[in-house]
């Protein structure tokens, strides 16, 4: 960021046109999975508000390089939930303009995030055990941050960690279906979801767009599918599909759109649906 524009920040978060206090307790979030996330524990608490800084079909956020104006959106912030693990590479900007800003990382307590040569992949969410301790982080950092309200965030974070966990009893068969099996992963935000569910996965990294991939490259895919009989490519709803269209044509692949939680409707189930979209389509799978 530029020494002018951190300027701008400065004086737009300690100036004389301070933001007045609603007498609410703000809670904004940085994007779609950890708004989803946050409106089940603190959404439709009298005296609490919740809001998004970044817009529901932005995508991820991970190099997302955001404005002054949508970071201003963070002014009036009692408090702000991040996912963490490095996707939010916008937060020094944040930190630069407002230093004493009280930061909730989801992902804090979560270790078994993947790994690619060494760096985290931090789209953690989609291993729906790793996004229920994120739903435990969050509410304990919010009923830290407010305690006026911190009986009602922990219910509703306990209510809503047994909907994620009535979604894994009910579908218990369809995943122990498919453990073991190996599949072609194209995105970084599916390899939470196929450690979770135990499966043995190759990822093609496109930074959730498509990327161009040289002949040699697909070769070399192909080769590693039909060494290891792999038939299943999962490819992200969020993402261009024509890279796994290319490798299934040439491979005689199926390719199975996940969802990705990434982006969507704003409505508190919307995890919990795509979630059990992706588990139904398991059943096809298996
Ligand atoms: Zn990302």
């Amino acid at each position: 960021m530029s020494a002018a524009l951190a300027m701008q920040f400065a004086s737009c978060a300690g100036g004389g046109s301070a933001v007045e206090d609603d007498g609410k307790f703000n809670i904004v979030t940085s994007f779609y999975p950890m708004q989803i996330l946050v409106m089940n524990i603190a959404g439709g608490i009298d005296g609490v508000s919740v809001e998004c800084m970044s817009d529901p079909n932005i995508g991820c956020i991970h190099d997302h390089v955001f404005t002054t104006d949508d970071l201003r959106l963070v002014e009036n912030a009692d408090v702000y939930v991040e996912n963490g693990l490095g996707l939010e590479t916008f937060n020094d900007q944040l930190l630069s303009a407002y230093p004493d800003l009280q930061i909730i990382e989801a992902a804090a307590s979560v270790t078994d995030a993947p790994e690619d040569e060494g760096e985290v992949n931090g789209h953690v969410w989609t291993s729906p055990e790793d996004y229920i301790i994120e739903i435990a982080e969050v509410a304990e950092g919010l009923a830290q941050a407010d305690p006026e309200h911190a009986d009602q965030y922990l219910a509703n974070a306990d209510e809503y960690i047994g909907k994620v966990d009535d979604l894994l009893v009910t579908n218990a068969d369809c995943m122990s279906a498919v453990r073991g099996m190996s599949v072609l992963v194209i995105d970084e935000t599916l390899p939470s979801f196929c450690e979770w569910l135990g499966l043995e996965y190759e990822m093609v990294e496109t930074d959730h767009e498509q990327s161009a991939l040289s002949a040699g490259d697909i070769a070399d895919i192909i080769d590693w599918m039909n060494t290891n009989g792999v038939s299943v490519i999962f490819v992200s709803a969020d993402s261009d599909t024509a890279i796994a269209d290319a490798i299934a044509s040439e491979s005689g692949a199926t390719v199975y759109v996940m969802n990705t939680c990434m982006t969507g409707e704003v409505t508190s189930d919307a995890y919990l649906e795509q979630m059990q979209a992706n588990l139904t389509l398991l059943e096809e799978i298996g």
